[in-house]
């Protein structure tokens, strides 16, 4: 397994497992939400305009997105393989990411759907505001962000059932149990 996909709602876990996986492969790691993150901190052109969108729990638009992705997928060390994390987001990124697979004559793996209920993310999320203090763990925000989640990116999950590429798992439990449960549903 090398071209993977982590797909599931703010607060599932994510960024977490995308990193255990990532080791456990051999494969970068992508996050577009730590990127613009980052570039939002150095005060980049792209940080400029991702940060009122990022603060508001709204995406930031395809085409920043999408470049941004092309850009990361075309450096050395994702030729072998990466796991993207919270990309693609919406209709129009699914399209382009196919489009950059196709390109290079690739193809994804799976796509790993990393369930959680809708209390415990919140939950989650709101304890990561007083740890971390992201500006957009608020509990306003957040709510804003998990409706953005279901009207834009859970019918990405229909896209890929549709090509038999998602593995379903359970994003509650121990960290360590949730990773093994992946390893195991990717098998
Ligand atoms: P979350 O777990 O809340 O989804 P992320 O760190 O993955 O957090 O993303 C934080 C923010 O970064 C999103 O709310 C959005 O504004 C922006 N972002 C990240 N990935 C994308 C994407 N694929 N498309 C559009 N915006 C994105």
């Amino acid at each position: 397994m090398t071209r993977l996909l982590l797909i599931g709602t703010p607060g599932a876990g994510k960024g977490t497992q995308a990193a255990r996986l990532a080791e456990a492969f051999g494969i970068p790691a992508i996050s577009t939400g730590d990127i613009f993150r980052a570039n939002v901190k150095n005060e980049t052109e792209l940080g400029r305009q991702a940060k009122a969108f990022m603060d508001r729990g709204e995406y930031v638009p395809d085409t920043l997105t999408n470049a941004l992705v092309r850009d990361r997928l075309s450096q050395e060390d994702a030729k072998n393989g990466f796991l993207l994390d919270g990309y693609p987001r919406t209709a129009d990124q699914v399209t382009e990411l196919d489009h950059i697979l196709a390109e290079q004559g690739e193809a994804l793996d799976a796509v790993v759907q990393l369930t959680a209920d809708t209390d415990e993310v919140v939950r989650r999320l709101l304890n990561r505001a007083i740890e971390q203090g992201r500006a957009d763990d608020t509990e306003e925000v957040i709510r804003h962000r998990l409706d953005v989640y279901e009207e834009q990116t859970a019918p990405l999950i229909e896209v890929y059932s549709a090509r038999n590429l998602v593995r379903e798992v359970d994003g509650l439990g121990a960290v360590a149990d949730v990773t093994e449960r992946i390893l195991s549903a990717l098998k």
